[in-house]
């Protein structure tokens, strides 16, 4: 890990849908890290003007590269760039990987539930990787909330791996629109919508919350509520104020 700005350099790029991006990164010196970090990017105009942005690292390599995946607001100062402009071969000043409170270790042997709203599901998609990559057969559950199908990330990825793999579950609430034949119709999210769909409580699973930040408040206060206990509850914020309730 380090905290001192480095060059990283733009070696892939795939979207995942019409307004997000999966980024490669070569990153020299890297060691690897832990699933949930993130990384700060540094951008600098001509004039000196910088902007610097949080992204959560969504790759499980250890391998002197790392991806991240950007979802672009329309009226981001960063992220459209992120998303749109951004080339192979360009550089990026970066930071990190950073944090040690949102991350799941492959030692932790307690059942996992993660819960992601919108771009929120991105560490937890390092965390399902990590997971899948090592030997811990702990299950692990995702719960991802989404205002339609076609705003997933990961989805084809994620389809393979609630198929295939007996160690991850997927399940999806969707909030706009939804999958044709899908049993629910879309709806605001609700306590009950979530709680019916998790690990309980008795299950002692480590919680991981990630998205906006009404809906990571949101959502950990209706897991208080319903009983599981404030300290196995983790949550990353990715700032906003709106969300996909
Ligand atoms: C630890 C951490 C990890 C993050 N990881 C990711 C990630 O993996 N992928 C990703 O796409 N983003 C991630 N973010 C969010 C990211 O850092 C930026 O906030 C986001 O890309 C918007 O930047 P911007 O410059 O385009 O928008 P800004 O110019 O900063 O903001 C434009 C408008 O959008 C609002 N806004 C800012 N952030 C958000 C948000 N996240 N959701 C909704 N509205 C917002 C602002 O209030 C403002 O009104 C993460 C944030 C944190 C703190």
């Amino acid at each position: 890990m380090s905290t001192q700005w480095q060059v990283a350099e733009v070696v892939g790029g795939v979207p995942e849908n019409d307004t997000a991006r999966t980024i490669r990164l070569r990153v020299d010196g890297l060691t690897g890290h832990l699933a949930g970090q993130h990384i700060d990017i540094r951008l600098t105009a001509e004039d000196g003007y910088s902007a610097i942005r949080s992204y959560s690292v969504a790759s499980a390599g250890m391998d002197g590269h790392l991806e991240i995946t950007v979802d672009e607001l329309p009226d981001g100062e960063v992220s459209p760039y992120l998303v749109r402009d951004l080339a192979i071969g360009d550089k990026l000043e970066i930071r990190g990987p950073v944090g040690g409170w949102f991350v799941w270790r492959p030692i932790n042997r307690n059942r996992v539930q993660l819960i992601g709203g919108g771009s929120g599901v991105v560490p937890l998609m390092s965390m399902i990787r990590a997971h899948q990559a090592s030997s811990n057969e702990s299950p692990f559950r995702l719960l991802y909330s989404l205002k339609s199908p076609e705003t997933s990330l990961y989805r084809d990825e994620l389809a393979r791996l609630d198929r295939e793999s007996a160690k991850l579950m997927v399940d999806y609430i969707y909030t706009r629109s939804t999958p044709e034949g899908w049993p629910v119709p879309p709806a605001r999210l609700t306590s009950d919508a979530f709680l019916g769909r998790i690990f309980p409580p008795e299950e002692n699973p480590d919680v991981f919350i990630c998205g906006q930040t009404v809906f990571v408040e949101t959502v950990a206060d209706w897991l208080v509520m319903a009983g599981y206990p404030a300290d196995s509850i983790k949550t990353e914020r990715f700032g906003g104020t709106g969300g996909n309730r």
